[in-house]
């Protein structure tokens, strides 16, 4: 009797059946080693096994287990089922996702891959070198560092630190993933003394020095305690920024750890939260484990495999993928700053929301899913109001701490009466004087990077756009290059306009570089840093920025979104938002929540240990409703007239979107298949299908892009309505027209 299994492959591709060659004992969920054509090797997993003979003429057998214990268990596969089904894509493309790169290899021979390469048992760590293990000699070198090399003198203070071997590994890794060139140099000069060690993951009785909580922290953590012992899975812990969320989820975090449960902590985007992290390692230590984007591919791998050999009392704090990781014993999820939009996966597929997965999972599984935002998003917060979710409040931020005064300041009128310079007006440069004469801090947040959103000729209109996309290119100043940040195609910037070639170009708007120019110019004695994208190309240029500013060697940060979440810097005083209009203007249904969220989140990061914090808000409308509510901080007055709103448009919560891209790089291809596909989908859905329509930006990186908008009514079934749109998609495929018409799906487009 021969034996067949069913393998998924990282690709966007159904499973492919494979022989079990006689002798081989395979689990399901193993890795397994396998040829995919004439010479590629693919690293799959066991997905079915059974005795059914495909329909083929010669079946490949597996080559090898990878392994000696499976990747995935039944937790893991459930998972990735029914990721694929709820947002329309293959098993293979959530293997893509969900695996670290150098678990999946696939290469044009099979590789011999050890468990051991990539996972090793013994751990590097760095300590003291012999001599400097004198007191003496340490503090002369210290001080003399202190002077002339702050950066190594941080480094080494830290190594010193560190008190016992696990912390001194975990240490090192967190400055190695900084920047390691200070770590390397101290190895150098024989300062420090490389060392390894086979790290002892049996946890010790946990003995966590939890902060003590206020009466108010208590309350809502016993609240969220009660709410989970009845059986709700998932709950809101709704608090003003400085509340104390965080002290509220370590003593949660604490409790399950101590049963030896397994804590997930999801957080938005890792680099900016590198805050909370050192924060839950000076409580957690060695059992924190990190997973993000910018660890290396091996140390992903090497948590990775780990995990999954866990016994559990694992702690990870880690970005969106992180939902996929094998944590073992699993139960409590928490999802910091739930309303963030980088939990949702734009691209590519699975489009998958993380925070909504956590949801999911604790129903599932019977865990326990904890969202914390101090402006939830209104999906959340109306399942906490209706009862659906547990629920908590923290509206006190903590210790003397208030919360901002904010003003709005009118740019027109500022204008009108000769009050504005450049992009500031008067009351923000008052402010900014004010606040620099006391020594205290200044965060000005502008949404756009670059100098200039676009180049303009005031002679004949010419403006510089992208040859790929429909849209105009960025000016970015300081590189003298013109920016796509849709497919990033960069050219040099010219000066004079290529069309009627006499008149000099204009940049128009404005973006984060030019807010730096004009900041330096208004005030030159001032220390100015910028942080935005642009910056993050490199790990330790972003450190250092940070750290600069945190050390108060910078006066004014100047940045995007990327300086609103999660930092916590004391000596900010004042937060200017250079334009609240552009964020009003969005045409995203969701744009007014979003630009509630992101005005308070800005405001958020003033006075956080102090009184008299301060926010400037300018716009051109200060009546507007939105901005008043941002301005008396009242967002149950905000949720209740968005959601009017959304109720009346019909839009979530009320009601389940699915939006279909078509691309093609012919456009009367993608017009006739998106008409095509739109006819079909309206028989079976009638009006709940809108469009085809071209999207704001109809052509990216050459391709042609439709659109159609599936709305169905939340009560409805979305897996049924899944089922629906499959099915004419695989009538679209099957179409010789449109076969190389690509189709992504977005499930709750975010
Ligand atoms: P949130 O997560 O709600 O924004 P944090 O937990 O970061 O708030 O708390 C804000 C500040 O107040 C932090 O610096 C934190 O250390 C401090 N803090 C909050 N609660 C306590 C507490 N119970 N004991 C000591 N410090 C606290
Ligand atoms: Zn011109
Ligand atoms: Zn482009």
């Amino acid at each position: 009797m021969s034996l067949f299994a069913d393998i998924v492959l990282p690709l966007a591709q159904p499973a492919y059946t494979y022989a079990v060659p006689e002798g081989m004992a395979l689990e399901i969920g193993d890795a397994v080693s396998v040829q995919f054509g004439l010479r590629k090797y693919y690293t799959g997993i066991v997905w079915r096994i059974h005795e059914q003979r495909p329909a083929v003429s010669r079946v490949k057998s597996v080559v090898r287990r990878v392994y000696d214990h499976p990747l995935l268990d039944g937790h893991q596969r459930a998972l990735w089922e029914w990721v694929a089904t709820y947002y329309m894509c293959s098993l293979g493309e959530v293997m893509r996702c969900a695996l670290p790169s150098l678990i999946k290899p696939s290469a044009d021979s099979e590789s011999s891959l050890l468990e051991e390469t990539f996972y090793p048992r013994t751990e590097r760590y760095y300590a003291l070198a012999e001599p400097y293990r004198d007191e003496a000699l340490l503090n002369e070198t210290l001080d003399r560092m202190e002077r002339r090399a702050p950066r190594l003198y941080e480094c080494l203070l830290e190594v010193v630190a560190s008190e016992d071997r696990q912390r001194c590994g975990e240490v090192a890794r967190r400055l190695l993933a900084a920047d390691s060139t200070p770590l390397q140099t101290l190895v150098k000069k024989g300062i420090l003394t490389v060392c390894e060690h086979t790290p002892d993951r049996e946890y010790e009785a946990p003995n966590f020095r939890l902060p003590t909580l206020t009466p108010h922290q208590q309350e809502a953590l016993d609240r969220l305690r009660a709410d989970f012992k009845a059986g709700r899975t998932t709950a809101l812990l709704h608090g003003v920024t400085g509340s104390g969320k965080t002290e509220v989820y370590i003593h949660l975090i604490a409790e399950v750890l101590a049963a030896g449960g397994d804590v997930l902590l999801l957080v938005p985007e890792i680099a900016l939260t590198a805050q909370l992290i050192e924060r839950m390692e000076r409580i957690f230590g060695a059992r924190l484990t990190a997973y993000h984007s910018r660890l290396t591919n091996q140390r992903r791998s090497e948590n990775y495999l780990r995990l999954n050999r866990s016994q559990g009392g694992e702690f990870v704090v880690g970005v969106r993928s992180s939902i996929f990781l094998p944590l073992k014993r699993l139960q409590l999820i928490i999802v910091d700053e739930e309303h963030d939009a980088s939990y949702k996966q734009a691209e590519p597929a699975p489009r998958y929301s993380a925070r909504d997965v956590a949801v999911w999972m604790a129903r599932e599984w019977d865990g326990r899913t904890l969202l914390g935002s101090a402006t939830p998003s209104l999906e959340t917060w109306l399942n906490a109001a209706s009862g659906k979710y547990g629920s908590a409040s923290l509206t006190e931020r903590y210790g003397d701490a208030e919360l901002p005064k904010i003003y709005l300041s009118d740019t027109r009128r500022a204008a009108q009466r000769g009050e504005r310079h450049g992009h500031f007006n008067k009351l923000l440069i008052d402010k900014i004087e004010q606040t620099l004469a006391c020594g205290e801090q200044v965060m000005l947040f502008q949404n756009r990077r670059g100098f200039a959103p676009y180049l303009e000729c005031p002679e004949c209109g010419w403006t510089a756009r992208c040859p790929h996309c429909n849209v105009t290119l960025s000016y970015h100043k300081y590189r003298s290059q013109l920016v796509c940040h849709y497919c990033g195609h960069t050219e040099d910037a010219m000066s004079r306009c290529p069309s009627c070639r006499v008149v000099e170009l204009q940049p128009m708007g404005f973006g984060t570089e030019k807010i730096e120019e004009q900041i330096a110019e208004l005030f030159p004695e001032a220390r100015v840093a910028r942080l935005d994208r642009d910056q993050l190309t490199s790990e330790g240029a972003f450190h250092r920025i940070i750290n600069d500013f945190a050390n108060r060697q910078t006066d004014i940060l100047v940045g995007t979104q990327m300086i609103t979440k999660g930092f916590d810097f004391e000596g900010v005083s004042l937060v200017g938002v250079l334009n609240a209009d552009n964020l009003l203007l969005n045409p995203d249904f969701r744009a007014s929540e979003r630009a509630f969220q992101l005005l308070q989140q800005v405001a958020g990061r003033a006075g956080r240990r102090r009184a008299g914090g301060e926010v400037v808000i300018q716009t051109s409308d200060p009546t507007n409703p939105l901005l008043r509510q941002v301005l008396n901080d009242e967002f149950i007055a905000m949720a209740r007239a968005q959601l009017a709103e959304r109720q009346s448009y019909f839009y979530p919560p009320y009601a389940r979107l699915t939006i279909l891209t078509l691309k093609h790089v012919d456009v009367q291809v993608v017009r006739r298949a998106s008409s095509e596909l739109a006819k079909r989908l309206r028989a079976r859905f009638g009006s709940r299908l809108l469009g085809p329509i071209a999207p704001a930006v109809d052509r990216i990186r050459g391709e042609y892009l439709m659109q159609l908008m599936l709305k169905i009514e939340s009560s409805a079934s979305r897996l049924r309505a899944n089922e629906l749109v499959a099915e004419e998609l695989r009538w679209m495929a099957e179409q010789p027209d449109f076969k190389s018409v690509t189709i992504a799906i977005n499930v709750d487009p975010q």
